[in-house]
């Protein structure tokens, strides 16, 4: 509101108008357009007068016929230098002369006639509104700058620099882009320097606003630019490309219809489907020459040569399987017992249509190299008639050799499983997950727990993998893992699985599988079964005996497959057909003999003694030794021990001092000397309790000086009360035994239970004691041993080297 204060500078009576949403300044040029009657008639008046016109301002825009009161009650006399009209508007030139006051309306009719008094303004010419207006100046010459859109003359006459501080501020004023009741308050500072001071303000305001536009329509600009420049080197390249490869388009079109015929083809589930055309579609538009086209082409194809939909027929005959599991195989009559089994509680469940547990036990063989494991797997496969696939899990220590590589590496692949998958050509293979018990792991992650959820029924309807991006489908499967041992298998892994286990096979059985199934089989790979060549049971025996230790028969294989080649070269060089290999031939095809009796050479001697273990490569005899010589009570031990082997060592030895007087020894018979007991074959780390009872009886060996039997083998875990306790794999050391030519084992009173596994064979030419306590070892054992409570104190001789 106007400065009461400010004293009046002359009244006059002027037509007066009404406008809406503007303000007029003093010293500032506008045209404006006036629609009204009112308005209208004013303006003509006064321009046919002496052209003065008082300018109010409305306070309400939208009142269309306003009385006196809703005019604001300052504003403008001025001026209309020109007038143009038009059909129903005038068009008007109007120059700002001074602030008025509208002190009283005289009439309302035709047009406002009103006395209206000029109002003087304060802080005109100061120091400080020269600086202001210095200020305000360069404000606004920033805002032009900036892009203000503004007149080019008004510009022209604010910074021409020749107008008063008084005109600058107004005409700055009326420039403003601020709402017309802001400009009205400004129109009503009468102090010069105030009013400087608010409209500073508001263009520092207005330019700091232009600038940030400036700044974001810099960046639009440029993103916008860039993309143009893109858009266009890209059409570039294409019309390039087309030019250059010229009448290969034929060629990829129809590339492109082979691929969506194979799409269909492959009969994927709906969402794979959809994804191998979206990638279609990328190669579609992907030029021959780009790069990635290749990688697309190769996703494509893992794609459409999946077998989304391609099965086997479900049949399951248990009769024709326990055939072919008959023809294939010797003996293992309770493996093949067992899949039997499997197979009958596979067929009973499809017939059941039990569809949502329909995916089988997963069944894990384990047992050493060439037992069987591979080919009872190929003959499963076979007797359901369905595709067999093997992979081997060996030394994997990376899940993406299992789940594939993301797309993203350059090279990536699926992984084993898909893979696998894909080579079958059916989506219900019987699948072989080959050294399960030799999986690795590292920081690449748990191959592990991929293969969790592959071998779990339900996870695995969705299995995916990095590369394929798509699940697929693995519940139609049927996995068999095999392994050399269960110890390395993960816990998890291994509760999930039916373990069945080969133990490996007698001399007797390996005989009959080299005649009936290696020979012929051998002979046929080599292309001479044309003309039956015989082997002589003589040169078989031998083969099994002298060239092979192993509870497999591969080493077997090997070597009548080396017999074949020789005899093969023999033919073709000389065209001589042998009717039959002798003892001779193998001698002179597989050269001297490699391995002889372990037992045979060795006489019954003091302090050796005959153990019995298990490995990855199944049963094994080994031998125990233990020397004394002078020294200060020492055990040592040696032959790459594991730390449970040696607490065996020491179980063994505090049960030979304490049983000092029965085994007639001197009270402090250790002190003087020092024991050392040794495992040969030292490359093998060997661990383990059940060497217990071979650790002890060497030891009294050693200390009593009673030579053990060479024939007798032992296995037990020993206690410190000498309690024989329990030990696992019984059937493979006792077979292993029995190889070896072993004639009597000694074993713990629990593992009696495990003889119904033993062939009997074997039973027939071992004799077998089954301990409950150590003092019943001895007698058998040792050589000439009356009772252990012996009368004779014996001194343990030292070994004097
Ligand atoms: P694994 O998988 O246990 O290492 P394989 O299945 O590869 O062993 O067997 C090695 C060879 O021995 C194969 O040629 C296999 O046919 C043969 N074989 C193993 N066990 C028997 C058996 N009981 N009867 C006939 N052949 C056998």
């Amino acid at each position: 509101m106007a400065n009461d204060t400010n004293k009046l500078r002359f009244q006059r009576t002027v037509p007066v108008v009404a406008i809406r949403d503007s303000v007029v300044f003093p010293h500032t040029d506008s045209i404006l357009s006036f629609g009204r009657a009112k308005s209208i008639d004013a303006v003509n008046a006064a321009f046919q007068d002496d052209k003065i016109i008082a300018i109010f301002n409305q306070k309400d825009p939208n009142v269309t016929d306003p009385t006196p009161e809703d005019l604001y009650e300052i504003g403008t006399i001025a001026t209309v230098t020109q007038m143009m009209s038009t059909d129903d508007e005038i068009h008007a030139m109007i120059k700002g002369q001074a602030r008025v006051r509208l002190d009283e309306v005289l009439a309302e009719e035709p047009y406002f006639i009103a006395k209206v008094s000029e109002l003087s303004e304060t802080d005109i010419k100061t120091d400080e509104v020269t600086a202001l207006s210095n200020q305000l100046y360069d404000i606004f010459k920033r805002a032009v700058n900036l892009g203000k859109g503004v007149e080019i003359t008004t510009v022209m006459k604010i910074l021409s620099g020749n107008i008063e501080p008084i005109e600058l501020v107004d005409s700055v004023s009326s420039l403003l882009d601020v709402k017309s009741a802001e400009k009205q308050k400004i129109l009503e500072i009468l102090s010069v320097k105030d009013r400087f001071k608010r409209v500073i303000e508001l263009m520092g305001h207005e330019v700091n606003v232009l600038d940030l536009e400036k700044t974001i329509s810099m960046k639009t600009q440029k993103k916008l630019e860039d993309q143009m420049k893109k858009a266009m080197l890209r059409e570039k390249k294409r019309v390039i490309e087309e030019e250059l490869e010229g009448g290969d388009e034929d060629s990829d079109l129809s590339e492109l219809k082979e691929y969506k015929k194979k799409i269909k083809a492959a009969k994927m589930p709906k969402e794979t489907e959809s994804k191998a055309l979206k990638e279609l579609k990328r190669l579609e538009q992907m030029s021959a020459n780009n790069p990635e086209s290749g990688y697309v082409r190769n996703y494509l194809d893992w794609l459409v040569e999946m077998p989304w939909s391609n099965s086997s027929p479900n049949n399951v005959s248990v009769k024709k399987a326990g055939k072919i599991l008959d023809e294939e195989h010797f003996a293992i009559d309770k493996t093949k017992e067992r899949i039997l089994e499997y197979l009958s509680v596979m067929k009973m469940k499809e017939k059941a249509k039990k569809a949502e547990d329909s995916q089988p036990t997963i069944l894990c063989f384990v047992g050493p190299p060439g037992v069987g494991k591979t080919s009872i797997g190929k003959s499963i496969a076979k007797a359901l008639g369905r595709k067999f696939v093997r992979v081997s899990l060996g030394g994997i220590r990376d899940e993406a050799e299992i789940r594939g590589h993301r797309r993203t590496y350059v090279g990536a692949m699926p992984g084993r499983i898909i893979q696998g998958m894909k080579n079958a050509g059916t989506n219900n293979p019987v699948f072989m997950l080959d050294e399960i018990d030799k999986l690795g792991m590292d920081y690449r992650g748990d191959p592990s727990s991929a293969l969790l959820e592959i071998l779990d029924p339900e996870q695995n309807k969705e299995f995916s993998d990095h590369y394929l991006e798509v699940p697929f489908d693995l519940s139609k499967v049927i996995f068999i893992a095999t392994g050399n041992v269960t110890d390395t298998i993960p816990g998890p892994l291994l509760d999930r699985m039916e373990v069945i286990r080969f133990a490996g096979y007698t001399t007797d059985e390996k005989f009959e599988i080299g005649d009936k199934f290696l020979w012929p089989k051998v002979l046929k790979l080599h292309g001479i079964d044309d003309r039956k060549i015989k082997i002589e049971k003589r040169a078989l025996k031998e083969i099994i005996e002298s060239y092979t230790r192993e509870a497999g028969v591969r080493n077997l294989e090997r070597n009548l497959a080396t017999i074949c080649r020789k005899v093969a070269r023999e033919i073709a060089e000389k065209g001589k057909y042998p009717k039959v290999i002798t003892l001779k031939d193998v001698v002179k095809f597989l050269g001297p003999r490699k391995f002889s009796s372990q037992i045979a050479e060795k006489k019954d001697d003091v302090g050796i003694v005959t153990g019995l273990s298990v490995t990855t490569f199944g049963g094994e005899i080994l031998f125990i030794e233990v020397s004394l010589m002078p020294g200060t009570g020492k055990l040592i031990l040696t032959g790459q021990l594991g730390s449970v082997m040696k607490e065996s060592v020491k179980a063994a030895y505090t049960w030979t001092r304490s049983h000092w007087r029965q085994l007639g020894l001197p009270e402090n018979f250790a002190r003087d000397m020092d024991i050392h007991v040794h495992v040969p074959e030292g490359a093998i780390p060997k661990d383990g309790p059940s060497a217990g009872v071979s650790m002890t009886t060497a030891l009294v060996s050693a200390l009593t000086h009673i030579p053990v039997r060479k024939d007798v083998a032992m296995t037990g875990e020993i206690t410190l009360r000498g309690r024989v306790l329990e030990i696992g794999g019984l059937k493979e050391k006792v077979i292993a035994a029995h190889r070896a030519g072993i004639k009597t084992i000694i074993a713990p009173k629990d593992n009696e239970k495990d003889m119904v596994d033993v062939p009997q064979s074997v039973k027939d030419d071992v004799k077998f004691y089954f301990v409950d306590h150590y003092e019943e070892i001895p007698p058998i054992a040792l050589k000439g041993w009356k009772s252990i409570k012996q009368k004779e104190t014996v001194t343990p001789t030292v070994a004097t080297v």
